[in-house]
């Protein structure tokens, strides 16, 4: 049995108030015991969270990390030992705005993984296609090929302490969400690929959905069989839909 997990990704939103308001927020909420719950605030905002939400069970998580594990000549990078000695447990992998604006590849990634898991971070991994390439059918193609690099380099084995998040970048932040049955379809592709490969990973990793996720449509996409959680984007700046989303990945 799956732990689910939510994750809120707050992107490069909040300043220190606003963040003070989410703080307190989280700290109010009521959160289901059964749910892993975990935010990912911007780097300049990690302290602050980890300190506002001593003593909550909620995980702090970085946006990205260096290619390099430890800390060195690497300007304008944060190495994931550095995050872990903040206290963060997680860090995201080739977001699709990293990938689509920063233009992160495959290579890049493959290294981010491998220096995150080095550090003891689990790396959640960000998977998706765009609306055209679903359009020209490709979908898991795209998929299978971003996952597959990191399998092909690094092996299966390593998502055993890893999270993937499936996010079709045209349900990124554009209030369009897969349908609980195309997300299904594209997790239990990935699961598939994975169980190719070794049965056991492929049934224990959490495969988080992603993509314009509220309290509205949490409640049948994590009913799906091998949806095991949301990465939540927008809804996750306000604390009672975000708790709305965890509640849902607890039922
Ligand atoms: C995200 O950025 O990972 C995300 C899923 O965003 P949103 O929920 O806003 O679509």
């Amino acid at each position: 049995m799956r732990r689910p997990m939510v994750a809120g990704n707050w992107k490069m939103h909040g300043t220190r108030a606003s963040v003070a308001e989410l703080i307190k927020g989280l700290g109010n909420l009521a959160l289901p015991s059964g749910v892993d719950v975990a935010v990912f605030p911007s780097f300049l905002h990690i302290n602050q969270v980890i300190d506002g939400l001593e003593g909550k069970s909620i995980k702090v998580g970085a946006q990205n990390a260096a290619v390099e594990s430890k800390q060195g000549a690497l300007t304008g990078e944060v190495a994931p030992s550095q995050l872990a000695e903040e206290g963060c447990s997680l860090v995201l992998v080739g977001h699709s705005e990293r990938r689509q604006i920063i233009g992160e590849n495959d290579e890049t990634l493959i290294r981010k993984f491998a220096a995150a898991q080095a550090c003891g971070l689990i790396p959640v991994l960000c998977i998706g296609e765009t609306l055209e390439q679903r359009e020209a059918g490709k979908t898991l193609e795209v998929v299978g090929h971003q996952l597959g690099s990191i399998i092909e380099k690094l092996g299966v084995g390593v998502f055993a302490k890893a999270v993937i998040a499936y996010e079709p970048v045209w349900a990124i932040g554009t209030g369009l969400t897969a349908s609980p049955q195309q997300a299904q379809d594209v997790h239990a592709a990935i699961r598939a690929q994975l169980a190719a490969e070794n049965s056991e990973v492929a049934q224990g990793v959490r495969l988080l959905y992603g993509g314009s996720v509220k309290a509205a449509n949490a409640v049948e996409l994590f009913g799906m069989p091998d949806i095991d959680g949301g990465l939540i984007g927008g809804a996750s700046l306000n604390a009672d839909e975000f708790g709305a989303i965890c509640r849902a990945a607890g039922n």
